[in-house]
């Protein structure tokens, strides 16, 4: 994996979705631009952010999107979902509720998507082990039954976000090559 700067083989859309405060905008800060913030602002007027990157010798231009406050149960748009190939199915590993709304979600995903989307379940917050909910056995358990990909993140401490990332690309590039 590297960095391109010219030429755009592939420009894959990736939707970011789960209950607000799990950490999503933080996640893309983090994949994005390398940046966290503790007070985080929801982003408005903000659709999407890119970051390129280099899989296989393409150059990939991941569009990652995320919700500007929309996380009420199906407030989220079609035009969301729409056209994306991955997405990242985030909760936050110390609030139990998050992670019991992500059938909800993945279930709204799979009516809204494409067929072949691939889809990554994030537990976000690995740096509050002290204040855990969730334990990682539930989440492994559910991902499997699911079909998904699972990781464990902290956006905060920069903790498998990059991996989380780089699994859904390379495996949406593997489906497309
Ligand atoms: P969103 O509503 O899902 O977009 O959540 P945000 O990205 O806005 O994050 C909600 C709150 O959780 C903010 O105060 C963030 O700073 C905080 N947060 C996000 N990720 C982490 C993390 O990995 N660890 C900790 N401790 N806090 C986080
Ligand atoms: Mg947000």
């Amino acid at each position: 994996y590297g960095d391109a700067s010219q030429k755009i083989d592939y420009v894959f859309k990736v939707v970011l979705i789960g209950d607000s405060a799990v950490g999503k905008s933080q996640i893309l800060a983090r994949f994005a631009r390398n940046e966290f913030s503790l007070d985080s602002k929801a982003t408005i007027g903000v659709e999407f952010q890119t970051r390129t990157l280099v899989i296989q010798r393409k150059s990939v231009k991941a569009q990652i999107w995320d919700t500007a406050g929309q996380e009420r149960y199906r407030a989220v748009t079609s035009a969301y979902y729409r056209g994306a190939v991955g997405a990242l199915l985030v909760y936050d590993i110390t609030k139990r509720q998050t992670f019991d709304h992500i059938p909800r979600w993945l279930e709204e995903l799979r009516a809204h998507a494409d067929k072949n989307i691939v889809i990554m379940l994030i537990g976000n917050k690995t740096d509050l082990e002290d204040q855990r909910a969730v334990p990682t056995e539930d989440a492994k358990e559910f991902a499997q039954k699911e079909g998904l990909f699972f990781l464990e993140t902290s956006a905060m401490e920069a903790t498998n976000v990059e991996d989380a990332f780089l699994t859904v690309l390379t495996e949406i590039f593997n489906i497309v090559n």
